[in-house]
């Protein structure tokens, strides 16, 4: 089985709507790590899991200097990764969005 990371920098704002007061109610940024992870048993006819450039430029053109908010309903780093999933193709298994050094989510199939 071979597997292959992308790891895909972004910077973008949200806010939560949550039911306790929160500084994470106020809009604001974060620059997110997202690292992709897909495999496969046998490679495609350029020697490679997936063309991972595609899943980057899907990724960087859905949220790079975007407010997430206006993409995905209450935008938790759980929903970023889900949502990173959904865009990443079949041979993606897992996505890892890091929010900051001490909050990151990871969503699996
Ligand atoms: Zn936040």
């Amino acid at each position: 089985m071979y597997t292959v990371i992308k790891t895909i920098k972004i910077s973008a704002s949200h806010y939560l709507d949550l039911k306790y007061k929160s500084k994470c109610c106020n809009l604001h940024g974060h620059n997110y790590i997202i690292k992709v992870f897909c495999r496969s048993e046998s490679l495609n006819e350029d020697g490679m899991v997936c063309d991972c450039s595609k899943i980057k430029n899907a990724v960087v053109e859905a949220f790079d200097h975007r407010e997430l908010n206006k993409l995905i309903p209450q935008p938790t780093m759980e929903k970023i990764a889900k949502y990173v999933f959904d865009l990443s193709g079949d041979k993606c298994f897992k996505v890892e969005v890091t929010e900051t050094e001490n909050n990151k989510a990871v969503y699996e199939k």
